[in-house]
């Protein structure tokens, strides 16, 4: 499958990167001795950090200083960028005025945070394709696993069913897969938990970077993601959304910075973003996540989209066609994806080809079950899977590259 519009034959002309990324002119060693530029197609696991992102860290070093805290200049200085910051990342993803964004360390935490916050008597549905992450903080709370089938529109009235059933609370789902790419239909699914009095949490770890999330335009509730799937290095995430539960709920780390007055007998808790940001925060990791939206959004979601699905029609016009490929979905009538491909070689262990491809080609892919076991168990994948990923730093040549490795893997053995 190609996912919609395709490249017209002979048009596969070479295109290079949208922008400079980390490590783009990385030499690494093969097996063989000789040394070539490293093809990272490893975006979904950990993008390479912007140049613009790296350039922006540089120029804010020497303001590292204490955030809320000191009184100096540059203390000062670091709690303004710190707050612009947030600022930046919710105007990013279209946050509600009285929205909250909180920062975390990343979709794993955001995830554990709001998981804390849903209101006790409150059922959550979620979906069976979801990574771990967005999978095990709602098995923890004895949430409904709805178990997605072939078919796209099947699946929603699944939760549909589902939803009226348990009268739940919040409906967690993820933007895109992380084994596949597949993209989810956002506002019908913010239509479809509202209509049941629930809400619609995002895990947007692997759309965030790949297309333009508006919560206040699709009627998102909460949309979590991580910084250094967004090209921002330095362990930094965001969960933004609705304030009245996260308001509501326990601290997510007690201690110093949540508080606003403390007694031997008594915490009276910070209200606002305060109460969840326990501890002295990663200002730089902050800013380094609004400088990869200040320059994400700079690219421009036409762009990001066209750049993406030109890398992904390459590939897969080619790869599909690649004896013992076969392609990973999950939806027979998905219409829409990122730059994620999941695929298997028949014969081969994914471990064995990943090897392969690094060894003797010095190209990153992931091979595994990508934290997504339920989904690898009904998608067969017994010896693991392969997940190609890419955006704004890759080019036409990474792709043709694993697509020769992958052909002379196929036709010759390694
Ligand atoms: N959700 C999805 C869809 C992911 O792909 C990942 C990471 O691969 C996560 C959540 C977890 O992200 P992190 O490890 O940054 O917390």
């Amino acid at each position: 499958r190609t996912f919609g519009r395709t490249d017209a034959p002979g048009r596969l002309d070479a295109f290079g990167p949208l922008v400079g990324v980390s490590g783009a002119d990385l030499e690494v060693p093969l097996v063989d001795g000789r040394s070539v530029r490293y093809a990272n197609l490893d975006y979904a696991a950990s993008a390479p950090a912007l140049d613009a992102v790296l350039a922006d860290q540089q120029r804010i070093l020497p303001y590292y200083a204490s955030v809320h805290r000191g009184a100096g200049y540059a203390s000062a200085v670091s709690t303004a960028l710190y707050e612009q910051s947030r600022r930046t990342v919710a105007d990013f993803v279209g946050a509600r005025d009285d929205d909250l964004t909180i920062f975390t360390r990343n979709t794993t935490d955001a995830l554990n945070l709001l998981a804390g916050a849903v209101p006790a008597g409150s059922p959550v549905v979620c979906l069976d394709i979801e990574h771990h992450a967005n999978l095990l903080p709602w098995q923890g709370l004895g949430a409904t696993i709805v178990k997605a089938s072939r078919s796209l529109t099947t699946t929603l009235d699944d939760l549909d069913r589902t939803l009226q059933r348990t009268g739940a609370g919040l409906l967690a789902i993820t933007g895109a897969s992380n084994v596949t790419g597949e993209v989810l239909p956002l506002a019908r699914l913010a239509d479809l938990a509202h209509r049941h009095g629930a809400r619609l949490a995002v895990d947007g770890a692997q759309l965030v970077p790949h297309r333009r999330v508006d919560l206040a335009a699709t009627g998102i509730d909460y949309l979590v993601f991580s910084g250094h799937k967004l090209y921002a290095p330095f362990g930094s995430g965001a969960l933004i959304g609705r304030a009245d539960w996260l308001e509501s709920a326990p601290p997510y780390l007690a201690g110093g910075g949540a508080v606003r007055k403390v007694t031997v007998e008594h915490t009276d808790w910070a209200d606002g973003v305060a109460r969840h940001e326990g501890g002295t925060p990663n200002v730089l990791g902050a800013a380094a996540v609004a400088a990869a939206c200040r320059a994400i959004a700079e690219i421009g979601d036409d762009h990001l989209r066209r750049h993406e699905w030109r890398l992904r029609t390459r590939l897969l016009s080619r790869l599909a066609g690649l004896r013992e490929v076969r392609l990973l979905s999950i939806w027979d009538d998905c219409t829409d994806a990122v730059g994620v491909v999941g695929f298997t070689v028949d014969s081969y262990d994914a471990g064995l080809v990943a090897a392969y491809l690094s060894a003797e080609h010095g190209i990153g892919v992931r091979d595994g079950a990508f934290c997504a076991h339920p989904l690898a168990a009904r998608l067969g994948l017994t010896g693991g899977a392969l997940r190609v990923s890419f955006g704004v730093g890759s080019g036409s040549e990474d792709i043709d590259r694993l697509l020769s490795a992958l052909q002379s893997l196929v036709e010759d053995g390694p």
